[in-house]
């Protein structure tokens, strides 16, 4: 794996370990699962039913697949007060990670950007969860007229300052001015338990022309699927819906929205060969472009829309 990729998972593993240290206040220590206090059942939050395999648990949280539909969830999950107090004594690790590996996210940005103008027309764009407005500064670049949404204050501080129009409460809470062009969510749709809610509440915020455009875990991931529990797409409690190339077509199916692309980003092709050496799949050396036993190479994953993460535009259905 070449030094960038290597040092990006060595501080994307100090997130990680910050993440699960604040797991800690609710496991019971006699189970090493989440007190019964913080918890709730559900149904699949793509298709509604209520039948599905239990996978394996992880950090004291468990992962299940829809026996109907595939998706994969985390139930029982986090109530609604438990995971707000748990995001307000979160720490602004993530935008300390994206402010130091610039050309690493600039390069997903861009390529979702390239998506978002292909797909709509430019002019003004949302950032839900803007951190502390990297992508707002991109977007800025190439004349797009930003707006974010930051719950966290420090980061939200960080993105005002920076000039864009930045909120700081939920966007239930914001009667906006006027609609947009673009709504994005950078590694964000995962964490909201309502899926549906939310983007039917964010195609009421767009234009007639206007694009919704997230990047997401993909559950279908050759890494996700070869590592399973290893994979740190699965954090047992921040990650509460991992979609796939079906079930994220499922859902805007439901909220009438209409998928105008969808494509794969980051292979992991380093990972799952240390993984496959029996080394540790993130911190061992392999490179993260070579073919994985000559079976598969980074063009060919992408393509079958096996990466690690998924880009998906998507508009409203004509
Ligand atoms: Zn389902």
């Amino acid at each position: 794996m070449n030094q960038t990729v290597k040092e990006l998972h060595k501080e994307r593993m100090k997130l990680w370990n910050a993440s699960i240290a604040n797991h800690a206040k609710y496991i019971d220590t006699t189970n090493g699962l989440f007190k019964d206090e913080f918890i709730e059942y559900r149904p699949c939050p793509v298709c509604n039913t209520n039948d599905y395999l239990t996978l394996f648990s992880k950090e004291g949280g468990f992962y299940v697949k829809c026996f109907k539909c595939s998706m994969i969830y985390i139930n029982p999950v986090f109530t609604d007060e438990a995971l707000n107090d748990y995001y307000e004594n979160n720490h602004p690790v993530q935008a300390q990670i994206v402010e130091s590996s610039d050309s690493f996210y600039d390069n997903l940005y861009n390529k979702g950007l390239d998506s978002i103008e292909i797909a709509g027309s430019k002019g003004t764009i949302l950032d839900v969860g803007c951190s502390s407005g990297v992508f707002l500064d991109l977007a800025k670049n190439r004349n797009w007229q930003t707006s974010g949404i930051e719950l966290n204050v420090q980061e939200f501080n960080m993105a005002r300052q920076k000039g864009h129009k930045v909120y700081n409460t939920l966007m239930e809470n914001i009667n906006f001015d006027s609609k947009f062009d673009a709504i994005t969510l950078w590694d964000v749709f995962e964490h909201i338990k309502g899926g549906e809610f939310y983007l039917n509440m964010m195609k009421n915020l767009l234009t007639p022309s206007g694009v919704i455009f997230l990047q997401i875990p993909n559950s279908d991931a050759l890494a996700a699927r070869i590592l399973k529990e290893k994979c740190n797409m699965f954090d047992g409690l921040e990650h509460v819906n991992l979609y796939g190339v079906n079930t994220i077509r499922q859902l805007a199916e439901r909220c009438r929205l209409k998928v105008q692309d969808i494509q794969t980003v980051i292979p992991e092709i380093g990972v799952i060969n240390n993984y496959l050496d029996y080394d540790d799949p993130y911190l061992g050396n392999a490179d993260n472009k070579t073919d994985i036993y000559n079976l598969i190479d980074e063009t060919m994953l992408n393509d079958q829309l096996l990466g690690y993460k998924l880009q998906v535009t998507l508009g409203e259905a004509k």
